[in-house]
């Protein structure tokens, strides 16, 4: 399992949050079969979104980020409830480009920047909360960044990372960083925390030299006195069931639902989050498909 913890300054006016999520980003690419660089997008936004999760309050609840930037990957999706356990997928997982100059995976290439990055918060009672804005870079933190900025008016800094080891590229290496400066915060508050920033190495090398989540988040906080709030153990998880396989379904027109079935007269329908597969029979396409529409 994964761990995210949060934590709080004592004055109250700097939250965060912190991240390994080097097993939920194996298991994606293992799922998938993702490219080095379809695994570093999808695992940034499945490290944003467990983190953002874990951050709604509700249990219950939860949240899904899906950025889509015209770029060769097409959508990412990630979702994540409000314990931090996630699960995602990314329209084309196999697209590899060629690194950028600096040696790093092009996920702003991959994910494009000519769309948008929506966030759906669902608390289970009535319409979602929903907001989007216009992609920044298509490198995932920075559009994080930039929603909250702009759809939520909340200052904040996000740093996400996967490290894919280039040999094997089911090893892999994640965590992320999520830092909230809430109403309170003083301006002098805001430039420690800034030059902490500043002086910060990227989330992997943190990790790689042994850091823990605790390290992490007292670098970002160095000079100011902060507590643990709270502690998850997450995952990748899927809460998939035939049933919901059914609810999907019965959303296609009728002749669509039937003709599903093959010259044996079953459907195979795969979780696109998990790759679970579901049969049905033509009785029960038939049976689906007479429910949906007689109302
Ligand atoms: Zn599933």
């Amino acid at each position: 399992m994964d761990r995210i913890i949060r934590c709080i300054t004592s004055n109250g006016s700097i939250m965060a949050a912190a991240i390994d999520s080097t097993y939920i980003v194996a298991t994606a690419q293992q799922i998938h079969g993702t490219s080095a660089v379809a695994t570093a997008a999808l695992g940034r936004l499945l490290t944003g979104a467990s983190m953002m999760g874990s951050m709604l309050k509700k249990k219950g609840a939860s949240i899904t980020l899906k950025i889509k930037g015209g770029g060769p990957l097409g959508a990412v999706i990630a979702i994540a409830d409000s314990d931090g356990n996630c699960r995602g997928y990314v329209d084309n997982p196999t697209v590899e480009l060629p690194l950028k100059p600096n040696g790093k995976l092009d996920v702003g290439k991959a994910v494009g920047k000519d769309g948008l990055l929506g966030v759906m918060r669902d608390f289970g009672e009535g319409r979602p909360y929903v907001g989007q804005v216009e992609i920044t870079s298509g490198e995932i933190a920075e559009d994080i960044t930039n929603y909250y900025a702009v759809s939520e008016q909340i200052p904040t800094v996000c740093a996400l990372g996967v490290l894919v080891d280039k040999a094997d590229i089911s090893k892999v290496l994640a965590g992320g960083l999520l830092i909230q400066i809430l109403p309170g915060a003083d301006q002098a508050e805001i430039d420690k925390l800034e030059k902490n920033i500043s002086e910060m190495e990227p989330v992997t090398s943190m990790l790689a030299s042994g850091m823990s989540i605790e390290d992490i988040c007292k670098t970002a906080l160095k000079g100011f006195e902060m507590e643990i709030l709270d502690e998850f153990k997450v995952g990748y998880a899927c809460n998939c069931s035939k049933e919901r396989v059914e609810r999907a379904l019965a959303t296609l027109k009728s002749e669509d639902i039937l003709s599903l079935a093959d010259e044996k007269g079953f459907a195979e329908a795969k979780c696109q989050y998990c790759n679970h597969t579901y049969q049905f029979s033509k009785q029960e396409l038939k049976a689906i498909a007479e429910a949906a529409h007689s109302k």
